[in-house]
């Protein structure tokens, strides 16, 4: 072959400026391209093997080997699959590679905003000149009577080809790095780009140190022998069980960096539950064990693999908040892609392996594409099922992950309207006495006396007085703790209007009353809301206060305050919205003391309203307060105060 001397057919000299600009904060994705090109030469490799036409070795090992110098600053990356003829390289390097080129410059050429670019437009093999000067090829066909091919290029649009010396089949790739890339020439980054990418590309990725010294070397790998099969995908070892060291011990020899079958091409029945708990740590780097998981194996209508785990949540004060992590034929493209995973499913930890994907696309053109819209469907409705399905036929669990995973459900109802119409029926509450029903189940059970309402406690210490009261007169109430509730309630009514939920503290309803004859009682109690009203206002120093006087069953509560459920709504909505410093009665939320005119002190308090009794209305107030919400700071101390300078008097 004589040596040729060309000009890459590309209409635009600016090719390398606008690649390098690519993917710009990922310069380390050359990494991944040329790799999985790698890859991808070993299976084509493969299926023609299997097809007949290329004879096996025996002993036939498919790997790639990365190789380092750090000292030249230099990056092999060489695989023994198909390699290339002297055509295949014009064709697939100088030619097809620019017109993915093209095609991506038509696309950007007019954008000035920064979008990400999630794949490729075959230019995989051209982000090499991100991080390189120069970049050379040799190759090697699997095709008999081949002659190695050379090709080399330094940046520019010129490249020069010309017969190489490679003696064995497939691809080297060779990158001179520039001075702003040296750093991929470091063990320790190399090692940490390739986990990040390669973690389970499906061919054994070895890697080694050229200018690691011969003793060191040996060291190394015995290290590694240890530690390298079960490193996870940051390069963090994990726990390896005894015997499994041992059978190391006798296979030496270097491990691969990467796991070329990880758990989610393997089909469902053949996992077991220690092997999707074991990928879950080493993936997630979660000590705290999955709840649950969701294995996706699916062929048609389309291509799609994956395992969704649930993960456990600490308190109900931890933001939840997972990963789902795309990959495309086992290459790691991007954590959260929302533009593929729903939402509400990125609250999840899992991995999607989906090769059907159209990747080499913007992201806001996934987000209207169909097929993508299908995948996302998909995805949701397989998790919905599995819950409904554990709901149905495994109750105990349900029940037992309920306060785990309703968060999660809770937020997936509000964000995705499949999603709720599937687990609607399956969404359940606990009650006061911890036992977890349907809201018909309640409706059912409480008709009698819950007037139509779903009463909820928001904090069973802070309303415990009601929830006393309730329980007393046999009444239930939903407990909702978590802030997803308030928006997820809503949506209840919303979506029914025979559904109204109320907060326990938010009225006294009759129940909780006597019966008070017409006439003279209810004049009497007429009287003394009057009289009491008048009283509190003055004492309080506030003539809006609202002050109602009534008979309550349960004579040893004194007094309680009660906020309507709207206005309490709209408190919780301002205070979320930071609209601190606005006046809250502007919106007419005040509260309303209720005072019981069965309770003695109350009784005191009226027979004796000519005196002074100032400190017990103020403390009626406050405590009737604090059975509703802690005090303010400035409140709070004048509570203590009263209360030693109460007891003081009582000592006297
Ligand atoms: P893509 O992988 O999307 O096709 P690339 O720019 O990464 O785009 O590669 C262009 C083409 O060059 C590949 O399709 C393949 O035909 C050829 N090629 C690249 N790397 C190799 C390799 N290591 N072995 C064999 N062929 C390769
Ligand atoms: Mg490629």
């Amino acid at each position: 072959m004589s040596k040729e001397q060309g000009s890459l057919s590309i209409n635009s000299e600016n090719i390398f400026p606008i690649i390098k600009k690519w993917l710009y904060s990922d310069h380390d994705i050359f990494y991944r391209e040329l790799i999985s090109n790698g890859c991808d030469a070993i299976t084509k490799l493969k299926k023609l093997s299997i097809m007949g036409e290329f004879e096996e070795a025996d002993d036939e090992k498919y790997q790639i080997n990365v190789i380092v110098s750090p000292e030249n600053k230099t990056i092999k990356i060489i695989d023994n699959g198909i390699g290339m003829t002297n055509d295949e390289v014009k064709q697939y390097i100088n030619q097809i590679a620019f017109s993915g080129a093209e095609a991506f410059l038509a696309q950007y050429k007019d954008k000035t905003n920064e979008e990400q670019i999630i794949g490729h437009f075959g230019l995989g093999f051209y982000s090499a000149f991100m991080v390189a000067d120069k970049v050379t090829i040799d190759t090697l066909s699997y095709k008999a009577g081949s002659t190695s091919v050379h090709w080399e290029s330094e940046g520019g649009t010129e490249f020069e080809m010309a017969e190489g010396d490679k003696t064995t089949r497939g691809t080297e790739i060779t990158l001179y790095l520039n001075e702003d890339s040296f750093e991929f020439s470091n063990e320790f980054r190399a090692k940490e780009v390739i986990n990040k990418y390669c973690s389970f590309m499906p061919v054994e990725i070895y890697f080694t140190n050229a200018d690691a010294p011969v003793e060191e070397k040996k060291e190394e790998e015995k290290k590694e022998d240890v530690i390298d099969a079960d490193v996870d995908a940051d390069g963090k070892a994990v726990d390896t069980e005894d015997g499994k060291d041992e059978e190391k011990a006798e296979d030496k020899g270097p491990k691969p960096l990467n796991n070329p079958t990880p758990l989610w091409t393997k089909h469902p029945n053949d996992c077991t539950e220690e092997e999707y708990k074991e990928f879950y740590r080493n993936v997630f780097h979660d000590f705290k064990e999955p709840l649950f998981w969701i294995h996706l194996n699916m062929d048609y209508p389309f291509n799609l693999k994956g395992i969704l785990y649930f993960p456990k949540i600490n308190t109900e004060y931890d933001s939840v908040e997972g990963t789902i992590k795309l990959y495309n034929n086992q290459v790691f493209i991007a954590d959260n892609i929302k533009e593929v995973i729903p939402e509400f499913l990125m609250l999840l930890k899992g991995v999607i392996d989906c090769p059907d994907l159209p990747l080499n696309v913007s992201r806001s053109a996934l987000q209207n594409d169909g097929f993508v819209k299908k995948i996302s469907e998909y995805i949701t409705k397989k998790v919905a099922d599995k819950l409904s399905g554990m709901c149905k036929v495994e109750k105990e669990s349900y029940e037992k992950y309920w306060d785990d995973i309703s968060p999660f459900i809770k937020y997936g109802c509000l964000k995705d309207e499949k999603f709720r119409e599937k687990m609607k029926d399956f969404i359940i509450f606990k009650n006061l006495e911890g036992k977890y029903i349907t809201l018909p189940e309640y409706t059912e059970a409480n008709k009698e006396k819950a007037n139509d309402k779903i009463y909820y406690v928001t904090d069973l210490q802070q309303q415990s007085q009601y929830v006393n009261m309730f329980k007393e007169e046999g009444i239930d109430a939903l407990v909702l703790t978590h802030n997803i509730d308030q928006p997820f309630i809503s949506q209840l009514e919303q979506q029914d209007d025979k559904i109204h939920f109320q907060r326990i503290d938010a009225d006294i309803t009759d129940t909780f009353k006597e019966n008070v004859a017409e006439g003279e009682e209810a004049d009497q109690l007429k009287a003394e809301t009057d009289a009491l009203t008048e009283l509190f206002r003055k004492v309080l120093n506030n003539d809006k206060l609202e002050v109602k006087v009534e008979k309550l069953k349960n004579e040893n509560v004194s007094s309680m305050v009660t906020l309507s459920e709207e206005n309490r709504r709209m408190q919780d909505m301002m205070k979320m919205y930071n609209m601190y410093g606005m006046d809250p009665s502007m919106f007419g939320t005040n509260v309303t003391l209720v005072l019981n005119a069965n309770n003695k002190l109350v009784q005191y308090i009226f027979e004796h309203k000519e005196d002074d009794v100032t400190i017990f209305c103020e403390q009626l107030y406050d405590l009737a307060l604090l059975s509703h919400k802690p005090l303010d700071p400035e409140a709070m101390t004048k509570f203590i105060n009263r209360s030693n300078e109460i007891m003081l008097k009582m000592a006297k």
